[in-house]
């Protein structure tokens, strides 16, 4: 077929071997993003490279097939484990970003005698020491739970050759900094190392002087820009407000995945609860839930069975769900860059998306800051919200996830507008108690690839020049 042809042709001329292009092909990707365009013949060559990437833009594939390439002359279908060390390491701040970069992992490696494990905390270490043992060369680790291993002596990380740092802002943000200088002493001096960040600030470049040699630097986007496709809008709402004020937009929003963002546990939860009180298909993740409930969580708003997932940053991160079309920020961060993150969940490959903050007086500080990241001035609005929500008779469960930007924000100016109403939110005493996680049982490996991940084949953001 001749236009397949061409496709192949695309990612051939970056120069990857038959069985990649077969996976990449199978997987209904036909061009190469802009990510993926310039950073696999750089690293092909061995080069260390700084990269900057959002999730989002294909930068998985950007290391993951070039790691592949390099490591097929190691490619073993012996059974023994001495002939299958790791020979590349990938580090990602949050479990959720391991599983779903192993992932795409196996998918490009389907046709090769390749093998990738992922390993993070959380689950039972127990677990993930028989997967290690028969050998892998491709380990996809948290910090944490890698020095774990390293301790117990599960595994061996001298034959390491290729080094990811992905998200590697995020990991500084979570103070990973003393776990990744233990396990870069830990690894053979002479190896490449791609890192992989979102935003570029002064510690990132410190990071990358001190971890890597001469890096080639490439960007597909200015840093720190948010995309284009995403309708940025912020109301201005009394904080004790706010609560109210999410339920109606919520609530016009009807039948719409929205990803709410707060800045800590204990409001994910208290507002995922709230939310739930008044008949909506709310859940929260966050750093104190098991790995189980986590994972149970995003598969149900992965299916459609949850409408709002209320989540902290470091539980969203990494977080791949198809066309989303709604962020909220409940608070805004105060760190500028993780509004970028945040709203990077929404407008996905190609896709347009809606991101809203509620912002009280507190956070009118952190405003600014973030409008000076995003060199943009995001539209205001004051809100004028009644203390109490209605409560709905039916939020019907998704069917398609849409991408009516333009509507949408019709909707949610609708939505801020005042209602009456007679009910008032009654008193539980739920939300004056801290998280309790319930009973995490055995955690296992199968667990692990319960995420089903639809691989899109829409152009990605920097595909589209579209991110400014
Ligand atoms: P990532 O930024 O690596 O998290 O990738 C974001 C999404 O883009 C994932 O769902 C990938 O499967 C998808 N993707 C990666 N590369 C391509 C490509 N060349 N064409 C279409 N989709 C892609």
């Amino acid at each position: 077929m001749e236009t397949m042809s061409t496709e192949i042709l695309q990612f051939d001329a970056l120069g990857l071997a038959e069985p990649l292009l077969k996976a990449i092909s199978e997987t209904g990707y036909t061009t190469p993003t802009p990510i993926q365009a310039k950073a696999i013949p750089l690293a092909l060559q061995g080069l260390d490279l700084m990269a900057g990437a959002q999730t989002g833009t294909g930068k998985t594939a950007a290391f993951a097939l070039p790691i592949l390439q390099k490591l097929l002359p190691f490619a073993s279908s012996s059974t023994s484990p001495a002939k299958h060390p790791i020979r590349a390491l990938v580090l990602t701040p949050t479990r959720e970003l391991a599983i779903q970069v192993e992932e795409s992992i196996k998918v490009y490696a389907k046709h090769t005698p390749l093998k990738s494990l992922v390993v993070f905390g959380g689950v039972d270490i127990k677990t993930q020491t028989p997967h290690l043992k028969t050998g892998v060369e491709i380990l996809v680790a948290t910090p944490g739970r890698l020095l774990d291993h390293v301790e117990q002596k599960t595994l061996n990380l001298g034959q390491v050759q290729i080094l990811v740092l992905d998200e590697a802002d995020r990991m500084l943000d979570m103070g990973f900094m003393p776990d990744l200088k233990r396990i870069l002493a830990l690894l053979p001096k002479q190896r490449q190392n791609l890192m992989f960040s979102a935003t570029f600030s002064n510690e990132i470049k410190k990071l990358a002087d001190d971890f890597l040699t001469n890096p080639t630097l490439i960007e597909v986007a200015r840093s720190n820009a948010t995309a284009e496709n995403v309708t940025q809008k912020v109301y201005l709402v009394e904080q004790s407000k706010k609560q109210a004020l999410l339920t109606q937009l919520l609530q016009a929003e009807d039948g719409k995945q929205v990803l709410v963002f707060t800045k800590t546990k204990i409001t994910a939860s208290r507002l995922s609860r709230a939310l739930q009180k008044v008949g909506l298909a709310a859940d929260a993740i966050h750093g104190d839930k098991s790995q189980k409930e986590r994972m149970e969580a995003l598969d149900a708003f992965k299916a459609g069975k949850i409408m709002v997932l209320v989540a902290t940053d470091v539980a969203a991160r990494g977080l791949d769900i198809d066309q989303l079309p709604m962020v909220i920020n409940y608070e805004i961060p105060s760190a500028p860059e993780d509004y970028v993150h945040r709203i990077g969940r929404t407008g996905r490959a190609g896709a347009s998306g809606v991101a809203i903050s509620l912002v009280c007086e507190d956070e009118e500080k952190y405003l600014a800051e973030i409008e000076k990241l995003i060199k943009r001035t995001i539209d205001k609005e004051k809100a004028h919200v009644s203390a109490t929500a209605r409560k709905p008779s039916h939020h019907a469960p998704r069917e398609h996830a849409n991408n009516e930007g333009a509507v949408e924000s019709n909707r949610i100016k609708h939505a801020a507008k005042p209602r009456q109403h007679t009910r008032k939110p009654s008193a539980d005493p739920w939300f004056d108690k801290p998280y309790e996680p319930t009973v995490n049982n055995a955690d296992n490996m199968q667990s692990m690839s319960s995420i089903n991940r639809k691989a899109p084949v829409a152009a990605l953001l920097g595909g589209l020049g579209i991110i400014k």
